[in-house]
């Protein structure tokens, strides 16, 4: 539904799927810079979460794909936006059936994943499994700079690894009792947890100069990372460039068929501005708040 606001200019009822910075950056140019009413829905995973200040919340699953498209249908939704964060599959494919099954337009903003530099030594792997069982035969290089003192601290072949994957499928690590981890996350883990490790709480942006020392400290040999994107957690990989240490990047999971997929506020928002209003006319792109920062 498309409605005219008092003073003119059309407002468009969107539900925001967010819990990335873009999704934040989003709904405030939205609500704040366009006027259009935001429903921002959150999974409920981080106790407390930076939420918006001009939107509307909402906290928890809707039940799938039916429950979401209630709810559409229910708060009378025109739009949908799938903001959420890259390894949120369930969530996205979700969004996409119920968007086709209520007629809604459905618009994914998914921010582009990391690129790989000269010097980096990134290892591929398709999956948080594959991660697992390339950790369960990963041999450490001490032989490169800064790595004289990790065997001191390790074993000769037993890995350091820092671990950055989230909170969210730990359990897969827990069977590794060789490798040592230095898990990090923002919220307390689950118990089944790898059984040598630190357990670090902590939330981004993180800088380059805290990140380098973290690997310093503990003697880190590899680090493991899902290719979530964006600036605030990309300092690990610079620090892990420069100390020459090999870091197992996790590949995205595919986006559902179909869908189209932005990956900027400026874009997303210039995709609804395109839209026609009802009038035949469409509406003015406002300016997007800040950078793409991730
Ligand atoms: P998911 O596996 O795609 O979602 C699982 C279920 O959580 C969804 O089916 C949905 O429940 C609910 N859900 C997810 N996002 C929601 C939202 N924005 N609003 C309302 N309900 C939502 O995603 P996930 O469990 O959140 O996380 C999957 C991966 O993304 C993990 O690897 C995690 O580390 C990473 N991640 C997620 C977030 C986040 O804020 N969600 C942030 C950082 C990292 P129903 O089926 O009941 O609707």
């Amino acid at each position: 539904m498309t409605v005219s606001a008092p003073d003119g200019p059309l407002t468009t009822r969107i539900l925001l799927l967010g819990g990335t910075d873009q999704a934040r950056r989003l709904a405030a140019a939205l609500t704040e810079g366009a006027g259009h009413e935001v429903l921002y829905s959150l999974a409920g995973r981080v106790r407390e979460p930076r939420v918006p200040p001009s939107c509307r919340v909402r906290v928890g699953g809707f039940g799938g794909p039916d429950g979401l498209a209630a709810l559409l249908r229910a708060e009378r939704i025109d739009t949908l936006i799938d903001a959420t964060h890259p390894f949120a599959a369930r969530m996205s494919a979700s969004a996409a059936t119920a968007a086709a099954a209520t007629g809604r337009p459905l618009l994914v903003l998914r921010r582009p994943g990391w690129r790989e530099r000269p010097g980096d030594r990134w290892l591929r792997v398709p999956s948080l499994a594959a991660a697992v069982d390339l950790l369960d035969r990963f041999v450490p290089d001490r032989s490169v700079p800064d790595r004289s003192g990790a065997e001191s601290v390790a074993g000769a072949d037993a890995p350091r690894v820092f671990l950055t994957t989230g909170r969210g499928e730990l359990a897969l690590f827990a069977r590794l009792d060789r490798p040592w981890f230095l898990i990090r996350c923002v919220e307390p883990p689950d118990p089944a947890l790898p059984p040598r490790r630190v357990v670090l709480l902590d939330r981004g942006p993180f800088d380059i100069d805290a990140e380098r020392a973290l690997l310093r400290q503990h003697a880190i040999d590899v680090v493991v990372t899902k290719d979530s994107g964006g600036s605030m957690t990309a300092a690990k990989l610079t620090a892990a460039r420069e100390l020459g240490l090999p870091v197992v990047m996790v590949d995205r999971p595919p986006l559902p068929a179909g869908v189209h997929v932005v990956d900027s506020v400026e874009a997303a928002l210039h995709w609804l501005a395109d839209r026609p209003t009802g009038r035949g006319q469409p509406r003015r792109a406002p300016t997007a708040p800040g950078t793409d920062a991730g």
